[in-house]
């Protein structure tokens, strides 16, 4: 039965009335030049707009910049244990918001409460650890080959970093971005998905808050093409990071070469977990199902393949698709949902394609299978968590990042077997093994070509303080969070210091 107009407000009562969000420019909320807006609609429910939103284009885009260039000064030489503490307070904010926060990012994106939570605390906890990265920022200092020289090499920041975020952690990414940016010295200008501007928006209420210097911060809303392009060609931002598909990290890679503008992309994944025949069958069955389904599969680090050694394959897929069956799909505000939707109708649309395809590739359909669209589903976009056993190494359901509530289940005789399939697809992201022999664990661990590698847990899970990012496909060499974050954001600059009072010539022009 449709819910009424009452029913709704009640059941989206605490959350934020619909309204117009504006753009966040030179610390003033300003409506684009152009004077349209876009409409934002929770994926559960398409009945419950959440606002309207700058739809924004290249003019917009020049007056943040400018605003990020009027600021870089001043802020480069703020000194950063003073840096530090405006992100200290905006995770003071955040933390204090989380719970509101996390509603919201719910409403607007649709990954369950518990999900969404964790998104805000990795915005805390990068604001922390960015914080304490003030009183750190190391360098290096080395002996000189000469006597009375000093030598050492310190990090400078860039200028203007243009950050164009997903939809999938609207408010962690951004925050990732911006803190290693912000700590650094530089300042930020950020594109957010339009799938998810309000989360970005108020991750700018909370640097308001903190007093961050206008100009600092900016957020400017709009499409790819009219805001996004245009931040790669504009010669004042020195630096782009950019989260999404891999398609358009190609596109940014290009746009940004003639200007040898420095690009940190992070991108697709077909992450996989690896099942041995001597797992802990049951703590493998809880990590397959977190991480094929958390965030609805839409995660970069998905755990999208599982191989499992034919030994305890059988055993392993029926207990898989048992838990599978029981989890409970709906709107991510309710406590008793396990997954909420996908993010949009042409994401729907992907994953009913990759399951056709699974289906003519001969792969065997062992759990859900079908979107959801009836009843409660028919205002939202949902597809069952949806589990293909009989799977071969290189059927595209087993190569190409589907983004959605799919696993891919294989099968291998041996570690190295299953080695050779994790690492025979494009991405390289995320891996993991189930596992209770050290031999195999420490074989995988050395041979699995990811950036990110876990022993007994599944393919998702970062901490903030390790380098985030992968191989291949997936990146293009950097990474971020933890200090290999800040490598994105800064530039070494060596430093010579000569008091000897006499010129000495290196050693390169005396032997
Ligand atoms: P996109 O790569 O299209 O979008 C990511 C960001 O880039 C958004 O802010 C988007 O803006 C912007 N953008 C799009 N086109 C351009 C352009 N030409 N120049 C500059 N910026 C641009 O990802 P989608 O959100 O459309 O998702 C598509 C697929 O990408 C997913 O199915 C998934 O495979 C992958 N993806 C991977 C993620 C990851 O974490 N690795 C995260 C999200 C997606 P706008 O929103 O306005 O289009």
């Amino acid at each position: 039965m449709a819910k009424t107009a009452t029913q709704r407000e009640r059941e989206y009562a605490g959350l934020r009335a619909a309204r117009e969000y504006k753009n966040y420019i030179n610390g003033r909320w300003v409506a684009s030049s152009s004077g349209k807006t876009f409409e934002n609609r929770n994926p559960a429910d398409s009945e419950d707009l959440i606002g309207t939103f700058q739809e924004s284009n290249a003019d917009d885009l020049h007056a943040a910049v400018d605003a990020a260039h009027h600021a870089f000064n001043p802020w480069r030489l703020t000194p950063a244990p003073r840096r530090g503490e405006f992100l200290y307070r905006v995770g003071e904010v955040l933390r204090r918001d989380k719970e509101k926060i996390a509603r919201e990012m719910t409403r607007e994106m649709g990954k369950v409460l518990a999900e969404t939570r964790g998104d805000v605390q990795e915005a805390i906890d990068m604001a922390y650890l960015m914080a304490g990265e003030g009183r750190r920022l190391f360098g290096v200092t080395t002996p000189s080959e000469l006597p009375n020289k000093f030598n050492m090499a310190v990090r400078m920041p860039l200028g203007v970093a243009g950050l164009i975020t997903p939809w999938n952690f609207p408010i962690a990414i951004p925050a990732w971005k911006s803190m290693a940016a912000l700590i650094c010295g530089n300042t930020v200008v950020i594109k957010p998905a339009s799938l998810t501007p309000l989360s970005v928006i108020m991750l700018a209420e909370a640097f308001e808050e903190a007093g961050l210097p206008a100009g600092v911060f900016n957020v400017v809303t709009g499409g790819g093409r009219e805001v996004g392009e245009p931040m790669l060609k504009h010669p004042k931002i020195a630096v782009i990071s950019f989260t999404g598909s891999t398609e358009v990290g190609r596109e940014i890679s290009v746009a940004c070469a003639p200007q040898f503008k420095h690009v940190h992309l992070e991108m697709g994944g077909k992450n996989i977990i690896m099942v041995m025949e001597d797992a802990d069958l049951d703590l493998a069955v809880d990590g397959a199902l977190w991480g094929a389904f958390g965030t609805a599969g839409q995660r970069c680090t998905a755990a999208s393949r599982i191989v499992v050694h034919r030994k305890v394959h059988d055993q392993f897929v029926e207990k898989l698709a048992a838990r599978t069956r029981k989890l409970r799909v709906g709107n991510g505000l309710d406590p008793n949902v396990d997954m909420g939707p996908n993010i949009s109708a042409s994401q729907i649309k992907t994953v009913e394609k990759y399951v056709k395809i699974g289906k003519d590739e001969g792969a065997t359909v062992v759990a859900g299978g079908s979107a959801l669209t009836n009843g409660p589903y028919a205002k939202g976009h949902f597809h069952e968590p949806t589990i293909f056993a009989g799977v071969k190494p290189d059927m595209r359901i087993a190569q190409e990042e589907i983004f959605g509530p799919v696993t891919s289940i294989m099968q291998c005789n041996s570690v190295e077997e299953a080695i050779a399939i994790g690492n025979g697809v494009k991405y390289g992201l995320s891996s993991s093994i189930y596992t209770r022999d050290v031999n195999k664990a420490f074989l995988a661990m050395r041979d699995m070509y990811t950036g990110i590698f876990y022993v007994n847990a599944p393919t998702i899970g970062a901490e903030v303080h390790l380098p985030f990012g992968g191989t291949k496909q997936t990146g293009n060499g950097h990474r971020e969070a933890g200090v290999a974050g800040i490598d994105v954001f800064s530039e070494w600059k060596s430093i010579y210091v000569d008091y000897s009072g006499s010129l000495q010539r290196a050693q390169i022009d005396t032997e």
